[in-house]
């Protein structure tokens, strides 16, 4: 160790080369020990872990030290009635955001009473948008137009990358002299991201070489990954997911103790014309909250919390009660690849029924893609009571302060 630690000391030895002379576990002890001396902060808590270090650092982080934990709860039962996921289902949630669980928890009963959430996938498809130069506004014109009748050899080689992956569409866009080929790929169970982007390279050049424009770079930001656009939530990204739920007044009453007037007016006041008055994206009351914590909890890439919270949640006035949605234009999920083979996140999914590929491929990803949206409905049902029953105050009270 004390060698180690004396060559990362001197420089001749980089703290990110420590893989290659040691084995996993012995790198990350070495780097946590060396962090310890420079920083003089003991690291007792992020050493102590149980996933397995030899897949992780292989393909999930670099410079490991440990690991953070962050608490993981459930709440459910939640009856989902999908095309892929149907039944009763325990929702992980990871967060330490004291209440959201027991809020989560609260909807789930509500919709679990109720019969049930009913979700369905409207479109389904992972984008990445290389940026071409071309050299006036001419070529850019000629540059869209070989796109837009060559799908056949754009097809042939971004399938050539992926067994699984399946090309849908090539999309263009120009700014002047900036062209921007938007592809979308069905990247059945994966979230999809680097199937995408490396399928994307294989295009970006076949693109440069028939039209003499110049691959400037693989993300033209009109994917758009990670970053709130408006793309996203108009013509969708990831999964497309939209989960609604009738509720009567009787059950309105019961456990959300308010009435289908005040949750109607609520909705009105709070998600949507607050949401438009601050030209937000999000026309919810708290989808990002149960995005994150499943995400989190089932190895998601978590910084896609941002296209997962630009959801709209409705309230229908109907008979005998209200008809409440919540609509997720930008739902980037997986069950296999990134994080989700991590061994507590893979235990997360596995408590879902949806670890790993799916039979057919692609199901698995599209059954988690409705529970998600399922839970994110319970969180809108049970934030919209507590603030129409003005309960939100107290519940914080007494839950996330100890
Ligand atoms: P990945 O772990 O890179 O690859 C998943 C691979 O699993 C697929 O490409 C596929 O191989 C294989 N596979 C096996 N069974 C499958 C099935 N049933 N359905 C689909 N694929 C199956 O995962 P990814 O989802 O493409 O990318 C996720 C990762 O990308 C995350 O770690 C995320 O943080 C990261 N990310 C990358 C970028 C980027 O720009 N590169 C951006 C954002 C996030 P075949 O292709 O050979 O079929």
């Amino acid at each position: 160790m004390d060698e180690y630690i004396e060559r990362l000391k001197d420089g001749s030895l980089k703290l990110y080369a420590l893989e290659r002379e040691l084995p996993p576990e012995e790198a990350v002890r070495v780097r946590r020990a060396f962090i310890e001396g420079e920083t003089g902060t003991p690291l007792p808590a992020i050493g102590s872990f149980t996933i397995g270090i030899d897949r992780v650092v292989k393909r999930n982080i670099e410079n490991m030290i440990g690991a953070v934990q962050v608490p993981v709860g459930v709440a459910g039962p939640l009856m989902v009635h999908g095309e892929y996921a149907s039944g009763p289902y325990y929702i992980p949630l990871a967060t330490t955001e004291g209440a959201l669980v027991a809020s989560v928890n609260r909807g789930c009963s509500l919709i679990t009473r109720a019969g049930g959430a009913d979700v369905r996938i409207m479109r389904d498809g992972m984008t990445r948008a290389p940026v071409f130069a071309t050299r006036d506004i001419i070529h850019a014109k000629e540059t869209a137009d070989w796109v837009e009748t060559h799908t056949a050899e754009i097809r042939e080689a971004a399938e050539s990358t992926t067994k699984h992956g399946e090309f849908l569409k090539a999309t263009t866009y120009i700014a002047g002299t900036s062209v921007f080929v938007r592809l979308e790929f069905d990247t059945k169970d994966a979230m999809g991201m680097n199937m995408v982007t490396i399928a994307s390279q294989k295009v970006g050049e076949l693109i440069e070489r028939e039209t003499g424009a110049r691959l400037v770079s693989l993300s033209g930001n009109m994917c758009t990954d990670k970053k709130p656009a408006a793309i996203n939530l108009v013509q969708g990204r990831g999964k497309t997911v939209v989960a609604g739920v009738r509720l009567s007044e009787t059950l309105i009453a019961d456990l959300l103790k308010t009435d289908a007037e005040t949750l109607l007016e609520v909705n009105y006041r709070k998600n949507l014309v607050g949401s438009a008055r601050a030209a937000s994206f999000g026309f919810n009351a708290q989808a990002a909250n149960v995005v994150a914590g499943i995400f989190i909890a089932c190895g998601q890439d978590a910084a896609h919390v941002v296209e997962g919270s630009t959801a709209i949640t409705t309230v229908d006035r109907v008979e005998g009660g209200v008809y409440v949605s919540v609509s997720i234009p930008s739902l980037p999920v997986g069950t296999v690849g990134g994080g989700t083979g991590v061994e507590t996140q893979h235990e997360c999914l596995a408590m879902l029924g949806v670890a790993g590929g799916g039979d057919p491929p692609g199901a698995n990803a599209k059954a988690f893609g409705e529970i998600v949206a399922a839970a994110v409905l319970a969180g809108e049902l049970s934030l919209l009571g507590a603030l129409a029953a003005q309960h939100l105050a107290r519940a914080h009270q007494n839950l996330g302060r100890g």
